[in-house]
């Protein structure tokens, strides 16, 4: 891998989209820096653009977050439990809404913090996979959160591992199931695709693909 992979990755993205036949300015790079440094962030991801970062959990995005410029948008993108949500202030997207009592939590700092975040709801793959909502359970989730006032702006789901090799066939039908779904619920976000299966997530309609391990290899 070269030293600053950040560039192809961008340029993968771009041919996606244009394989896909979607404008690549529709597809959005979320770095993800889980258990990564400042520096190393500032070194692989910053040092080419302001790029919106991901991280997983509560205490690492709060620790993490006051050591990098103050525009970066950041995402979380972890398991969400209840006494977590008090870590996420400044964050402008959270992926992985997956229960009630989490997103109730969250109204909690409407008044407190300047902004609350936007949301995606975590769809589940359909495999042995702990976290997310049923797929037939999302339409009653999304109004639940809806009637408590959140923004939700689509939906997001993680596929089952790619192996080398593999026939991407189950990981594309996990893309496309979501896609159409958030398509009948007029959602306009769709987070899906990580380092081994992204291009697969675009051509699929992904508009933010979350990239950790290709950055920092
Ligand atoms: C770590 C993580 C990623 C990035 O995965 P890579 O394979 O390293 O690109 C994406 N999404 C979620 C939810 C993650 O936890």
């Amino acid at each position: 891998m070269s030293l600053h992979p950040l560039p192809q990755i961008l340029e993968r993205i771009q041919k996606a989209a244009q394989q896909a036949g979607r404008d690549p300015s529709s597809v959005n790079l979320l770095a993800v820096t889980k258990g990564h440094s400042a520096l190393e962030i500032e070194q692989r991801v910053l040092a080419f653009g302001d790029f919106a970062l991901g991280e997983a959990k509560g205490q690492e995005l709060r620790d993490k977050k006051p050591l990098l410029p103050a525009q970066t948008q950041w995402h979380f993108i972890g398991p969400l439990q209840r006494n977590k949500v008090k870590y996420l202030e400044g964050v402008s997207l959270i992926h992985t809404l997956e229960n009630l009592e989490v997103a109730q939590e969250l109204l909690r700092f409407r008044e407190k913090w300047a902004t609350l975040p936007q949301v995606l709801i975590q769809v589940h793959n359909g495999e042995t996979q702990k976290h997310g909502v049923e797929l037939a359970q999302v339409p009653e989730f999304l109004q639940q959160l809806q009637d408590l006032g959140l923004e939700v702006r689509g939906l997001m789901v993680m596929a089952p591992r790619l192996e080398e090799g593999q026939n991407p066939e189950p990981i594309r039908h996990v893309f496309r199931q979501t896609a159409s779904l958030a398509a009948k619920l007029d959602l306009l976000e769709l987070s899906m695709g990580m380092s081994d299966d992204f291009e697969w997530a675009i051509l699929e309609g992904a508009t933010i693909v979350r990239i950790g391990g290709a950055i920092f290899s």
